[in-house]
């Protein structure tokens, strides 16, 4: 297979089978994001993907589930999209779920019958960068979204029946506006009902417009505990709709998993065990993207 760069995936892909399709991102303008900032963003030729496709179909057959790397696969033009779910139904007939990253960008440029041409050509999960849903740190960190398109992108993709995945970032919206970041966060949740909510922690990587903010004191990263009360508002104030909730990321402090409502209760007790310091922490060694 080719793979070209780093390649990044959810954890939930651990075991897919990696199509790379795409180098990059589309969008590649999030201030706090170093992803592909050294990777420009590419449609890969289509005779590289017949290779990697042939090569899977003799070396690959114990994978049931593909994840179409880098960024963002939607950005491919439509016609190309569903030749390729073609091609990869016909090479590889035993997947059995195609998953990808989908900017909200790039989700609200397809009409809802082209989202409902992908589920039905085996693009069964999409997995969203919300972030945020407080309309300040969306415009401040560069999504080139605000909270109502990106509520908007969600709906749709749960009307086409695709299983939605969205992923918010503890603090990011720094020190001062981290409440205000959860509550809006929660509320942009529960218009949207994602299927699974993966709560990531903002870690600061060198070289990006962030973190030049917060060298030069522009922005203040929460600490722990109020990264905690950041969590727990989120989870509070998340309207009773069933979810799958993680936050059991690299990037997080400690592991939290349940799912939405019957296991609020219980996740809130953790997190409270958290913020009273009764709970052993990641080493901030130990955390990771
Ligand atoms: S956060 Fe997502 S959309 Fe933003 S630059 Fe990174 S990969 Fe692209």
């Amino acid at each position: 297979m080719d793979y070209q760069g780093d390649i990044i995936r959810p954890p939930s892909e651990a075991f897919s089978l990696i199509l790379q399709v795409t180098t990059g991102c589309s969008h590649n303008r999030c201030t706090f994001c170093g992803a592909y900032r050294d990777k420009p963003f590419r449609i890969k030729p289509w005779q590289q993907i017949e290779t990697d496709l042939d090569f899977a179909a003799t070396w690959c057959q114990r994978h049931t589930t593909l994840f179409l790397a880098d960024g963002d696969a939607l950005a491919l033009p439509h016609t190309h999209l569903i030749a390729l779910l073609e091609r990869i139904r016909h090479k590889l007939p035993w997947i059995r779920r195609i998953s990808s990253y989908a900017s909200c960008q790039n989700i609200l440029a397809r009409t809802d019958a082209e989202l409902s041409d992908y589920k039905r050509l085996g693009m069964s999960r999409l997995y969203m960068g919300l972030e945020t849903g407080h309309d300040p740190t969306l415009r401040a960190i560069g999504k080139g979204v605000d909270s109502a398109q990106m509520i908007e992108a969600g709906q749709r993709v749960r009307k086409a029946a695709i299983f939605l995945s969205i992923t918010c970032l503890l603090g990011i919206a720094g020190a001062e506006n981290s409440l205000a970041h959860a509550s809006a966060t929660a509320r942009a949740l529960s218009r949207m009902q994602p299927h699974q909510i993966a709560v990531l922690t903002l870690m600061l990587i060198p070289e990006t417009p962030l973190y030049r903010l917060m060298r030069a004191g522009r922005f203040v990263l929460p600490d722990p505990a109020r990264l905690f009360q950041e969590l727990r508002c989120l989870l509070e104030q998340l309207e009773p709709f069933r979810t799958q909730f993680h936050a059991n990321h690299a990037s997080n402090y400690f592991s939290l998993s349940g799912r939405l409502p019957k296991d609020r209760e219980g996740m809130l007790a953790t997190i409270d065990r958290a913020v009273g310091g009764l709970l052993p922490l990641k080493p901030e060694l130990w955390r990771a993207l």
